[in-house]
């Protein structure tokens, strides 16, 4: 293999360029990424960054004596895929032509229709747009948020420190539900009231208003909540718009294998992006959290040089934690599916709590908050193949 192309330079896309590289790899590596920042790290958009105690250099990814001997094509957005050379079209016209294609294009927010050019409207994905919002909470005033799922609730919990006046609007009953299953669901999201944020559950969002600026966040109900500042937290989607016509099957994301590859050879998926296949659960899933798009490049990278000549070993439970109101919350596993769910340690009413996931007897999942080591030793033994 000469020339590696890796689509998207941000954690999953610079995990697979070290892989390749640890795994021998010596030919031509072109990384294109169409944000002009070289990799930095997500998670404190919502947390330290925004609430201004780590600045931009305490985001980046690489270390300083890295040397990956990577070309770093920034500002430059990958328009399509050629399925018979593997070349990788650029917005600008040019392409790459590539032996091996890393598919790495993660997530974009999800916004809310109709509130293009309101001033005073965020998401929370990019570095870009946490500086933004960082400027705007730095003024105070009323925060809506729209979404009560982890992100929308770390930015609640960071503007509230910095003394906003804060409402999170929910459509589903109980937020985090999915994820985390009812009963958990409501612990977790019983921090907000805790700390006297306004949290309306079970009630859609019709729309906003303001002519410039945003004014208020209207509800199916009628009720009009008055805003200052709105942010959107209504989920991502995967980037693989420009993979469409390539023959990359795209199925809620990249549909891959659970060593990330694709329908085409010589084209592997991983990060946000990838609808991987799950030998765990027997279910395509596609996980947006950092340590998989940190772990899971090197399964896809070897694959990749082999050929696809190797067997994957089985992928480690997916696991994430976010931080709320001084909570460091923790889940490995699969809550779907699970028919009990038993607090081990800790109680519910002091939000210190390690609950574990069952299913016929079997533990499936587990959730911490404020439970670090029991929640690690919890992990490793999850991580075990059923025997
Ligand atoms: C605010 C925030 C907080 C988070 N907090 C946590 C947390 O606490 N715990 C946790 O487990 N996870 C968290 N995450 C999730 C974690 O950051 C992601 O899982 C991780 O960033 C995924 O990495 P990725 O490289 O797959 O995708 P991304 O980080 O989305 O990177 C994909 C890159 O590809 C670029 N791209 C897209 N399309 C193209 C194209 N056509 N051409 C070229 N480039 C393209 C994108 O602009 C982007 O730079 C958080 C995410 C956010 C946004």
């Amino acid at each position: 293999m000469r020339t590696v192309a890796v689509v998207g330079a941000s954690l999953a896309g610079l995990s697979a360029v070290r892989s390749l590289r640890k795994q021998g790899y010596d030919g031509r590596l072109v990384v294109i990424g169409d944000e002009l920042h070289r990799p930095y790290d997500r998670p404190p958009l919502s947390k330290e960054f925004l609430a201004g105690t780590i600045g931009e250099a305490d985001l980046a990814l690489e270390t300083d004596d890295e040397d990956l001997r990577a070309e770093w094509l920034l500002g430059t957005r990958a328009t399509g895929l050629d399925r018979t050379d593997r070349a990788v079209r650029l917005a600008d016209g040019s392409e790459v032509r590539a032996d091996g294609v890393v598919i790495a294009t993660g997530a974009a927010a999800r916004t809310l229709p109709g509130s293009e050019g309101l001033a005073g409207v965020h998401v929370v994905r990019t570095l870009d747009d946490a500086r933004t919002l960082r400027d705007e909470l730095a003024r105070g005033g009323r925060l809506v948020v729209i979404g009560g799922g982890f992100i929308g609730a770390e930015v609640a919990s960071t503007a509230y420190a910095l003394g906003l006046d804060v409402t999170v609007v929910e459509a589903a009953p109980t937020p985090l539900a999915g994820p985390l299953g009812e009963t958990m669901g409501a612990i977790v999201t019983a921090l907000h009231t805790d700390h006297g944020v306004r949290l309306l559950c079970g009630v859609g969002v019709k729309g906003l208003s303001g002519e410039h600026q945003v004014d208020a966040v209207l509800l199916q109900d009628g009720r009009s909540i008055p805003a200052d500042i709105v942010v959107v937290g209504v989920g991502a989607r995967p980037c693989v718009e420009w993979l469409e016509g390539s023959g990359v099957e795209l199925d809620n994301g990249v549909k891959c294998g659970s060593d990330g590859r694709t329908s085409l050879a010589g084209v592997v998926a991983v990060g946000d992006c990838a609808n991987w296949y799950d030998p765990r659960t027997g279910a395509h899933r596609r996980v947006e959290h950092w340590t998989g798009a940190l772990e899971r490049p090197a399964a896809a990278v070897a694959t990749l040089l082999a050929g696809g000549a190797v067997e994957p070993g089985l992928p480690r439970p997916p696991y994430f934690w976010s931080d709320q109101y001084g909570v460091k919350i923790q889940f490995v596993g699969h809550a779907a599916g699970a028919d009990s769910v038993t607090i081990e340690e800790g109680s519910a009413e002091d939000r210190n709590v390690l609950a574990v996931y069952r299913r016929a007897g079997e533990p499936v999942a587990v959730l911490g908050m404020n439970q670090p080591r029991l929640f690690t030793r919890w992990r490793k033994q999850l991580a075990r193949p059923a025997s």
